[in-house]
């Protein structure tokens, strides 16, 4: 009888991991991913910490004056990068400064946090159910379902997944070298 496949939807750290134990244990998997390769560049990610709040009014109250602070840590970042790396200005694309109020529009996380879980006593044990009712067969995976987010968690997630398939099929779940 042919494997049963199962289709994964990204090829994040969850994905490949989800695809790699079912594989381990006998399914077929193809995975679909947005983003096709076919820049050829690179993206340099540069971040710091830094606080919610004095960003967070100055976006609110003075639009000129944040538009002015983004461009100085764009300026400030290319310019640490070119002492260590020699020039890269004239070679950048795109250049793209988020903030925590940045994060904060867009995914309304709690005060522009980037893993979108504050690892506070209430959240860290919770399980979110991977299954939604009326949909069968089809599991959700990946940092948002996993509080506390980073990539331990989305491995553990893809391994997941993997165990929920295998106990629906009454397999037992295996982990291969
Ligand atoms: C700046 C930053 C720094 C971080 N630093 C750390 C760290 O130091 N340590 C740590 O443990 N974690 C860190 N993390 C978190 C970690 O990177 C994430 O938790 C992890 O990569 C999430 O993996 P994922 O597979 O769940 O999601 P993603 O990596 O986001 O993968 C999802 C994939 O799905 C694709 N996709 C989306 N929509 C579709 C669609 N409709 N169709 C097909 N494909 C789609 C996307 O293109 C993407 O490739 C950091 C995250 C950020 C943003």
């Amino acid at each position: 009888m042919a494997n049963k496949k199962v289709i994964i939807i990204g090829a994040g750290m969850t994905g490949l991991c989800a695809g790699s134990y079912l594989q381990m244990n006998g399914y077929d998997t193809e995975i679909f991913e947005l983003d096709n390769g076919e820049k050829h560049s690179a993206d340099i990610v540069v971040s710091a910490a830094d606080g919610f709040d004095t960003i967070y009014n100055m976006r609110e109250n003075d639009r000129a004056k944040y538009k002015e602070e983004k461009q100085k840590i764009a300026d400030r970042v290319i310019q640490e990068l070119e002492k260590k790396i020699g020039n890269i200005k004239d070679k950048v694309e795109v250049i793209d400064v988020a903030t925590p109020a940045t994060f904060n529009r867009y995914t309304n996380n709690w005060r522009g946090s980037y893993e979108g879980w504050l690892p506070g006593p209430g959240a860290l044990m919770v399980t979110i159910k991977k299954e939604l009712p009326g949909l069968n067969n089809l599991y959700m995976i990946g940092q948002w379902v996993e509080p506390g987010g980073g990539l331990p968690n989305t491995i553990r997630s893809g391994r997941y997944v993997a165990q929920i398939i295998c106990k629906k099929d009454n397999k037992e779940f295996e982990v291969k070298k």
